[in-house]
C-alpha cells in the first residue's frame, strides 16, 4: 500500500514500515505530489480537508501518537476514511515526564542550574527552598491513560492523596484505583498541591484554565500541563506567575509551537519548559511508529483497527 510518511519517524519504526508497505518518506522528493497516498503516518502534520481532498485514493490516516486535533475528523469520516492512533504507545513516556516536571518544579532544579551557570557565593540558598511531594495531594484533570498513570506512580513513590476532576470517569473508577472523584473542578483546584492536566483539547477544555482558575488555587501549588497548550491560557498563567500566585508552572505544550524564545512565560524564575517532549523516548517513538505501520497492515489484510478514532 502506497503510505507517504509525513513527519520523521524512529529509524528502526521506519525499517519496519519499508518492510512492509510502500513507503514515501517525508525526505522523499515524491512526497511533494500527494496525489498517488492510500495511506498516511501523520505526527504533526495536518490533515486538514484541502489536503485530504489532494489524495483521491486515500484510505486511512495513521496518527503516530494519541491528539488527533491535526486531523480533519468529520471530513475523513464523510470520506469513508480509517482514522487511528496508537492510544497506549506514549502513556508511560508523557507520565513520567509529568513526575520528572513534578519533581523539578517543586525542588527548582532547572532554577537551580541556572544560579550555578551564573555563579553563586553560599549554598542552600533561601530562593532555592522547594517543597516535598510526600503526603502531599495530586489533582488530576482528566482520568485517562495519562492520568491514571500519573496517579499511580504519584501514589506509589510518595503516598500521594489523589483527587480527579473527570466528568466521564465514574466515582467507583476512581475509587477503584484508589482516587478520589470530585464533581466540580474547583475544588480539585483548591485543594490540590499539585494539578496536572491530561485531558484533549476540545471546545470544553479550550481555555479551562484561566484567570478565575488560577486565582482559586493555593499559593503554594504547581501547575502541569502534557496535554495540549490552548487549555491554559498562557497570558493569565504568565500574570500568576508574575504575581506569586502560584508557586510554579510546567508546561510540554503550547499555544503556538514551537514556542517562540521571546515568550514571556520563558521569563518567569518560576516556570519550566519543554518542547513538546512528553512522548519523544525512543522506547515510546518506536511503538508509536510501529504502532501506526501495524493499522495500515491490518486495513491491507481487512482486519479492523485496533484503535479507531473514525
Ligand atoms: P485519554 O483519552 O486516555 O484520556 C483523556 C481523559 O480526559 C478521559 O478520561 C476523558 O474522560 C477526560 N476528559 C475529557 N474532557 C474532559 C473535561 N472537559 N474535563 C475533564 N476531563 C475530561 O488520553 P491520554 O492518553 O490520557 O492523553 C491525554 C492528552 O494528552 C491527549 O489528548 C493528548 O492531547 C495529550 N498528549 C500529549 C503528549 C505529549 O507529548 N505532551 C503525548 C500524548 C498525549
Amino acid at each position: 500500500m502506497k503510505t507517504f510518511i509525513f513527519d520523521p519517524i524512529e529509524s528502526s519504526a521506519l525499517r519496519y514500515a519499508m518492510d512492509r508497505l510502500d513507503v514515501v518518506a517525508w525526505s522523499d522528493k515524491e512526497i511533494e505530489d500527494y496525489s498517488k497516498a492510500e495511506a498516511v503516518i501523520v505526527r504533526t502534520f495536518k490533515m486538514t480537508k484541502e489536503v485530504i481532498d489532494k489524495m483521491p485514493n486515500l484510505k486511512i490516516i495513521a496518527k503516530h501518537g494519541v491528539g488527533v486535533d491535526n486531523i480533519d475528523l468529520d471530513y475523513a469520516n464523510s470520506k469513508g476514511i480509517r482514522v487511528t492512533n496508537t492510544p497506549q504507545a506514549n502513556m508511560h513516556s508523557v507520565s513520567e515526564l509529568v513526575i520528572g516536571l513534578a519533581l523539578n518544579s517543586a525542588r527548582k532544579i532547572s532554577l537551580s542550574q541556572k544560579l550555578l551557570d551564573k555563579g553563586i557565593s553560599k549554598n542552600s540558598p533561601v530562593e532555592l527552598a522547594g517543597f516535598e511531594l510526600q503526603e502531599k495531594t495530586i489533582g488530576l484533570i482528566g482520568l485517562g491513560r495519562i492520568g491514571t498513570l500519573v496517579g499511580h506512580k504519584l501514589k506509589a513513590a510518595f503516598n500521594m492523596n489523589v483527587l480527579v476532576y473527570d466528568p466521564y470517569a465514574s466515582e467507583m473508577q476512581c475509587s477503584e484505583e484508589g482516587f478520589i472523584k470530585q464533581d466540580c473542578l474547583d475544588d480539585v483546584l483548591k485543594e490540590s498541591d499539585i494539578v496536572s492536566i491530561s485531558v484533549p483539547l476540545t471546545i470544553d477544555t479550550e481555555n479551562l484554565i484561566a484567570a478565575r482558575e488560577l486565582s482559586i488555587m493555593k499559593k503554594n501549588a504547581i501547575l502541569i500541563n502534557t496535554s495540549r497548550g490552548k487549555i491554559i491560557n498562557e497570558q493569565d498563567l504568565y500574570h500568576a506567575l508574575r504575581n506569586g500566585e502560584i508557586f510554579g508552572a510546567a508546561l510540554d505544550v503550547f499555544a503556538e509551537e514551537p514556542i517562540s524564545k521571546d515568550h514571556p512565560l520563558l521569563t518567569c524564575d518560576n516556570f519550566i519548559g519543554t518542547p513538546h517532549n512528553g512522548a519523544n523516548t525512543v522506547d515510546s517513538l518506536i511503538r508509536m511508529g510501529t504502532g501506526a505501520v501495524d493499522e495500515i497492515v491490518r486495513l491491507l489484510n481487512h482486519e479492523g483497527a485496533s484503535s479507531r478514532i473514525s
